[in-house]
């Protein structure tokens, strides 16, 4: 049988948020792109996340302003523009669950916090709030610490997906894991169902930890990924709604963030990352159920936690790998062989991921070039649901 071949200046794996940013970026410069998912759009670390747009704030708790802070900072009104209509994405349709998120002290390091908070570098970042605007969870009267509030929005990652695949969807196919990739002259030559033979000039891995195995097949031994594994727990009950807060902690790593979400039925869901999801790995899902309650009931006395229902979820975060196993603190790129390796490391950087792509194709001499021309007919991937909103994870 005939092969139709379809020519790409740029082939994607992965549909997270990275590829789906990027794809959008790329198409709306010109090329010819095309994103290839072998799940689901969202199946990996983006439907896990807690859907902060961080600004760089907790970096600048641990003191560790780098060169990049200052386009991080610029991070959330980056975001807001696009939910605005005015960027260069189109995310009018995405939920904004909060327009920013708080941090919140409890009675035995306010006062060691206040001075912090009112430096000049936290000063532009960081409002302190009056206890009358505190979000309904704090004003109890047994709440003894002092909330904060930063500038950093929160949004749904299940409505932020579908609106930026939805105007890319004649060019997103679903793909095999493994599917081949070959080499022919300077071109990339990957098979798709029906006889479809796709070519392209450069490739880029936004898959996640799936990027491994890709790097593994193409037979480049380089970047190396880094997992660092995350053990979230979710809790759903009559809880007070719009809680999007880290609470400090003695260590720079928040004692616990919690976000807000609604299950299936429209039920309150916590979803509690933090400290208390990174040591947690050690724990059983048991201890780690016990772990969370002991916590909320020592942070949040005045909420009866005895009729919420727990559950937990084992995720790894997939980034470069960083001496000593450090969190990176910017998205990454790196370009060999016509391949461009990428991870956000946040959610939130995706937009300086889509930029450093572009920058580096243009650095390549990858201008756009490929013939225009619809993709023959391909499975669409479909959206991965919200870990919460499966019910097989509560029972
Ligand atoms: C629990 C948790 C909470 C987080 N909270 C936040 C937060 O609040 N704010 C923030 O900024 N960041 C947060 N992050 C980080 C953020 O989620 C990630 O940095 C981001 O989602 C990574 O997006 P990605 O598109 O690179 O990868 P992924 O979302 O992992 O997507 C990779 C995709 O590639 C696909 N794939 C894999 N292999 C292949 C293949 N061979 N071919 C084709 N497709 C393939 C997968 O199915 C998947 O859909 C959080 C992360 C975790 C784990």
């Amino acid at each position: 049988m005939t092969e139709t071949t379809y020519q790409a200046d740029v082939v994607i794996f992965g549909g997270g948020v990275a590829g789906l940013w990027l794809l959008a970026r790329l198409r709306a410069a010109g090329y010819q792109a095309i994103l290839l998912e072998s799940q689901a759009l969202g199946a990996g670390q983006t439907r896990y996340a807690q859907g902060i747009i961080h600004g760089g704030t907790k970096y600048a708790l641990t003191g560790n302003v780098s060169a990049a802070s200052e386009a991080i900072a610029a991070m959330p009104g980056l975001w807001r523009d696009c939910m605005a209509g005015r960027g260069e994405v189109d995310l009018r349709q995405v939920r904004l669950m909060s327009p920013h998120q708080y941090l919140w002290s409890t009675a035995s390091i306010t006062s060691r916090m206040a001075g912090f908070f009112a430096s000049k570098m936290m000063k532009s970042r960081v409002g302190t709030l009056d206890p009358q605007n505190y979000p309904t969870v704090f004003r109890d009267r047994g709440f003894r610490g002092q909330v904060y509030q930063l500038e950093e929005p929160v949004l749904d990652t299940a409505s932020l997906i579908h609106a930026l695949a939805e105007p890319q969807r004649d060019a997103i196919c679903r793909v095999a894991a493994d599917a081949p990739i070959a080499t022919q002259g300077d071109r990339f030559v990957i098979p798709l169902p029906d006889n479809v033979e796709l070519h392209a000039r450069r490739l880029v891995l936004t898959a996640g930890r799936g990027n491994a195995a890709l790097l593994h097949m193409l037979g480049h031994g380089a970047p190396a990924m880094q997992t660092r594994p995350l053990k979230m727990v979710m809790v759903r009950g009559a809880l007070p709604e719009g809680v999007y807060a880290h609470c400090l902690g003695a260590s720079t790593n928040p004692r616990v963030t919690i976000t807000t979400h609604y299950d299936a039925q429209g039920k309150v869901v916590w979803y509690l990352g933090g400290e208390l999801s990174e040591s947690g790995v050690k724990r059983s899902d048991e201890e780690q159920i016990a772990a969370a309650r002991a916590e909320l009931t020592a942070l949040l006395p005045w909420i009866d936690f005895a009729r919420c229902q727990f559950a937990t979820l084992d995720i790894d975060r997939a980034e470069p790998l960083v001496a000593d196993g450090r969190r990176p603190d910017d998205a990454y790129v790196h370009s060999a062989g016509g391949v461009l390796t990428t991870w956000p490391t946040k959610l939130a950087f995706a937009p300086r991921l889509a930029a450093q792509v572009l920058q580096m194709l243009q650095t390549e001499n990858i201008v756009p070039g490929a013939e225009a021309g619809a993709l023959p007919a391909c499975a669409f991937p479909g959206y991965a649901l919200l870990p919460w909103q499966e019910d097989e994870r509560w029972s």
